[in-house]
């Protein structure tokens, strides 16, 4: 018999606040954000590394298990009604997710950012109404096995609320990105490229790169507002 969601009462947070989306296809909306700690990929440019790397960061510092009724009601003082889920990876954690989305009810619109490794499962899903999926390329440094769930992206496939978001350091990731999206024959008006950076200046070299590659494929450019309005600083 499958888990009543009602069961698990905790999710390990790492941080809540509100800001809007910086990224993909709702970017500029605004938005409450909780992000979940933890993440079973090890990418070589994570810039949320705070949330699951603690050997570089103390977890007493990073994270703490809050109950998903203290923590609805903190997301309800917000004046968001958008909630993007991101971590990390959220889906380790999706019974407890699945709990908190039943609890705020359906005046909430979810999204939920996720790279593509884990299915949500039958708990979850129904709550969801955007999913924001990032599968890593080979410069993520991590290994295909690890990175690339093939039977994981073919079920979002299926789903008009999936969108792809890959993070391009340069043009020689064009290739694996279009090879990708071409094997699941992924809608191209679904798919955002997001250039890897640390900083606005290189954010914005990068940026103009893209340009003229999503014209020529057909692919959206993300922004990444947090980058360029904040400089990427924590809880913006
Ligand atoms: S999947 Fe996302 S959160 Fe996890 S290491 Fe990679 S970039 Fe960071």
């Amino acid at each position: 018999m499958a888990p009543d969601p009602a069961r698990v009462r905790t999710l390990t947070v790492s941080e809540a606040f509100e800001s809007i989306q910086g990224e993909g296809p709702s970017a500029g909306a605004p938005s409450a954000f909780l992000r979940l700690a933890a993440c079973n990929l090890r990418c070589r440019w994570c810039d949320t590394r705070h949330s699951w790397d603690f050997r570089l960061y103390r977890y007493r510092d990073q994270a703490r298990r809050v109950g998903v009724e203290q923590l609805a009601g903190r997301l309800r003082q917000m004046t968001s009604r958008r909630i993007v889920v991101t971590g990390g990876e959220p889906l380790l954690q999706a019974r407890g997710l699945a709990a908190l989305l039943e609890r705020l009810g359906p005046t909430w619109t979810v999204e939920v950012e996720s790279n593509a490794t884990i299915l949500p499962g039958a708990e979850l899903s129904p709550y969801v109404h955007q999913w924001n999926l990032s599968p890593k390329l080979s410069n993520s440094g991590e290994s295909e096995p690890r990175r690339l769930r093939r039977e994981v992206l073919a079920w979002f496939r299926g789903l008009a609320t999936a969108y792809l978001k890959l993070v391009v350091v340069s043009a020689a990731d064009l290739d694996e990105a279009d090879e990708l999206v071409s094997s699941f024959d992924w809608p191209r008006e679904r798919v955002w490229l997001m250039p890897c950076a640390r900083t606005r200046a290189e954010l914005r070299a990068r940026s103009r790169e893209l340009v003229a590659h999503c014209i020529e494929r057909g692919y959206r450019l993300s922004p990444r507002l947090q980058l360029e309005l904040f400089e990427g600083e924590r809880g913006r």
